[in-house]
């Protein structure tokens, strides 16, 4: 990525929308203030132990993740289409749109500060119709090039299909490119179906995600030790035409034992 006039938008727009590779649910929310540092979050709260996740999400360290991932995807991308001249083919790429494309940490610290537990998604639907999302950094000039040398993009995302118009309203607000009914398929078919709409007139040379369901539906429904072992197999995917994004606020491995070292705690 060349230029950075990105890092501005996630330095101020925390807010976003995303949806978990396992499908939320519905609900309200009211507001779509953003700038929130959680840190008003009692500790007395259930759920404050999604505090570092969200923390981390708004962090720089989190827009340098960003960054470094849309700057990848698009040099892989340049050789693509460098390739692709003169044989005609049709290229597309596939992304998702949920702590991808879109930051949605402001929905997830607002919970969190009225101690809500955000992994219940009942306050996701209200945000697909009424929130106000960012780009997360790096995302425009990427999208813009894929653009402007006629790339397919389809965004293949787990957002309500019944909010179908909000979020197509919420893409076009944030000048992303090619946000038609047809490119932009949500919640219903697997998103290997979904991905097949792209792949059935495209040569598809890119996916984008931060949940490893956004890959390959093998991740989906895999236990952790399972995903570890697909991660292992597909090793040479990443960073060549699976592009994986920082998401530190919710995802499949969110509940999975920890690994511990087997000696005993002894303080000095
Ligand atoms: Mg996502």
């Amino acid at each position: 990525m060349s230029n950075f006039p990105l890092v501005s938008a996630l330095v101020t727009g925390v807010a976003a929308a995303a949806l978990v590779a396992a499908n939320p649910a519905a609900s309200s929310i009211a507001s779509t203030t953003a700038s929130t540092t959680a840190s008003t979050v009692s500790e007395d709260c259930p759920v404050s132990e999604y505090a570092m996740g969200i923390r981390y999400q708004q962090s720089a360290h989190s827009a340098a993740a960003q960054l470094q991932s849309w700057s990848v995807a698009e040099a892989r991308l340049k050789k693509l289409v460098a390739g692709r001249r003169g044989h005609g083919e049709q290229l597309a790429v596939v992304s998702d749109l949920d702590e991808t494309v879109l930051d949605n940490s402001a929905l997830l610290a607002r919970d969190l500060e009225a101690c809500h537990t955000y992994t219940t998604w009942d306050t996701w639907s209200d945000w697909e119709v009424r929130g106000t999302p960012s780009l997360t950094p790096g995302a425009a000039d990427f999208f813009e090039y894929a653009d402007r040398h006629g790339v397919a993009i389809y965004y293949v995302s787990d957002r309500f299909e019944e909010n179908k118009e909000s979020t197509l309203a919420t893409l076009r607000g944030l000048g992303l490119p090619q946000v038609v009914p047809g490119q932009v398929l949500l919640y219903g078919p697997s998103k290997e179906e979904r991905r097949a709409v792209a792949e059935a007139e495209h040569k598809v040379v890119l996916l984008l995600g931060d949940s490893l369901p956004d890959f390959h539906d093998d991740f989906d429904g895999a236990t952790a030790g399972e995903q570890e072992e697909l991660v292992a197999r597909h090793a040479g995917h990443f960073g060549r035409d699976w592009i994986m994004f920082p998401n530190a606020t919710y995802g499949s491995w969110r509940k999975a034992p920890l690994e511990a070292w087997e000696q005993p705690l002894t303080l000095p």
